[in-house]
Order: structure tokens, then C-alpha cells, then sequence
């Protein structure tokens, strides 16, 4: 058993981690739709990449905090690739401030595309897993959402919602064949990472026993083992790839 030719939709699949699940997939020979909200050019960079590894793979645009946008993308994934077997839950974004001066809008913002988000695509997705018995939801949630961070109480607060939620999801879908996961990284070197500054960088560091952020090949090759046959047995987990870290 492979998932070779299975349908995989990564969830802000244009850019960072997302990329890295794609090129990971990819070359398991999974077919991908890419789901980006507004760069078209960089999600058609990934297709490229996929094509060239010989992989059916399109570019599909919505909000995930939209459920109407993720229905009509759905159902552009079904007309085109045929199915969705495998679902990243990857976009994500992060919006800083103290609870003191957290804006509600803020706060809404991160709530809706981190944890909404994540709703809305594995409830469009999951009918058809059920159906066919056989599927896998990979969520890529945060060590904050474990430990929290100051600061970062809405983006904590929406990756601890999507660890519950994965974990309850695990528990209704176990007997249909169907794994829930997350995936927790912890600091990884992508653009967010690239733009602290480099005190803060240093104070992070000092907390990770390995000493060195992580890459985002160290997070797809997880999300590629809990995509894969070998990882059957496994379901409702939070797998960290943080390098030991202590927040
Ligand atoms: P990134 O480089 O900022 O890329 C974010 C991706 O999400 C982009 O493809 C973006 O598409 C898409 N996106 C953002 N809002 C969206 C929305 N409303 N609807 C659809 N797509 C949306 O992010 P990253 O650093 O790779 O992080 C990926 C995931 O890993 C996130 O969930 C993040 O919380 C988690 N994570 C990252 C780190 C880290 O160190 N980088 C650590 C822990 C967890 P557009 O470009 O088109 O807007």
C-alpha cells in the first residue's frame, strides 16, 4: 500500500512549511492542490515544481476562514483532481500584540483563519473520506499552542483550539479508517523567523537544547510520515518538531 496518486490539499501550500509538505507529497507522487489566499505567483511556482516531478498539482485560491470560498475550492479540487484523500491544515498566520492591547479585530483575525480555518476545510473534506473509508487530516499547529507564549495569546489560543479539535475529530473518524493528527513545530526558519530581530533570535536560541532553528524539511518529512500507510496506528496526536525546545 502507498499513497501514490492520492489527492493531498495543503492549506497556504505557497510558501514556507506549506511548500515543503507540497515538494514532500510530491514526491510520495501525491496529485496536490495548492490553496493559497492572494499570492497566485508563488502558488503557481509550487504546480510548477510538482509538474516537473512528474505529479498533477493546481493552484486553487480561498480564504480558509471563508467556509463558502473553502466549498467552491472543494469543489474545484473534486472536478479537477477527482478527490480529496489528504488534507494539511497548514495556513496560518500570526498577528502579535499584549491581551492589554489586543484589538478584537485582532484577535478575530488569528481565531478565524487559524482555528475556523481548520473547520472549515476538514468539514468540506471529510465526507468524502468517510465515504471512501481511507483519508488523513494533518493539522500544523504550534509549540505555543502547548506551552503559550506572552504575546501571542490569540495565536496560542487558536493552535491549542485546533489541538482539541484534531483530538475530538480523531475520536469520530477512528473507525472509518480516517487518522487526525497535529503537527507542533517550534521555530522554523522561514520568512517570520527571518524578520525578529536579533537579540530576541538569540534569546530563542538559548532555549532550544539543539541550539539551531529548525528547517522546514524537518517539518514536512513529519507531515509526509503521519501522510503515509506506515503511520496507520496513528491518530488524535501532537508530534513536536522543536528541536527540544523550552518556551
Ligand atoms: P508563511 O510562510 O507565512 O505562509 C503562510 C501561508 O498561508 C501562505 O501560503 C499564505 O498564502 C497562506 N495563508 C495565510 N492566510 C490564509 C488564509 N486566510 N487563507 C488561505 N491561505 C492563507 O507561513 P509558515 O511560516 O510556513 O507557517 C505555516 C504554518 O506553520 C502556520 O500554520 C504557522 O502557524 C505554523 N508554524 C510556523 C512556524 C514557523 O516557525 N514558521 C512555527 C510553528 C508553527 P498567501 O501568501 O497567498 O497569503
Amino acid at each position: 500500500m502507498s499513497i501514490h496518486n492520492k489527492v493531498a490539499l495543503i492549506t497556504g501550500g505557497s510558501r514556507g512549511i506549506g511548500r515543503a509538505v507540497a515538494v514532500r507529497l510530491a514526491r510520495d507522487g501525491v496529485k496536490l492542490a495548492i490553496n493559497y489566499k492572494s499570492d497566485r505567483e508563488s502558488a503557481d511556482l509550487v504546480v510548477g515544481i510538482a509538474n516537473k516531478m512528474g505529479v498533477e498539482a493546481l493552484a486553487v485560491q480561498a480564504d480558509v476562514s471563508d467556509s463558502s470560498q473553502v466549498d467552491i475550492m472543494v469543489d474545484q479540487i473534486i472536478g479537477t483532481l477527482g478527490n480529496v484523500d489528504i488534507l494539511v491544515n497548514n495556513a496560518g498566520i500570526i498577528h502579535d500584540s499584549l491581551l492589554m492591547r489586543m484589538s478584537e479585530d485582532v484577535w478575530d483575525e488569528v481565531l478565524n483563519t487559524n482555528l475556523k480555518g481548520s473547520y472549515n476545510c476538514t468539514k468540506a473534506v471529510l465526507r468524502y473520506m468517510v465515504r471512501q473509508r481511507w483519508g488523513r487530516v494533518i493539522n500544523v499547529v504550534s509549540v505555543v499552542g502547548i506551552e503559550g507564549n506572552p504575546g501571542q495569546s490569540n495565536y496560542a489560543a487558536s493552535k491549542a483550539g485546533v489541538i482539541a479539535f484534531s483530538r475530538s475529530i480523531a475520536k469520530e473518524v477512528a473507525s472509518r479508517n480516517i487518522t487526525v493528527n497535529s503537527v507542533a513545530p517550534g521555530y522554523i526558519s522561514t520568512e517570520i523567523v527571518a524578520d525578529l530581530n536579533p537579540e530576541f533570535k538569540e534569546l530563542i536560541l538559548s532555549r532550544i537544547p539543539q541550539n539551531k532553528f529548525g528547517t522546514v524539511e524537518d517539518v514536512s518529512n513529519m507531515v509526509g510520515y503521519l501522510a503515509s500507510e506506515e503511520a496507520n496506528y496513528i491518530t488524535g496526536e501532537v508530534i513536536r518538531v522543536d528541536g527540544g525546545i523550552e518556551l
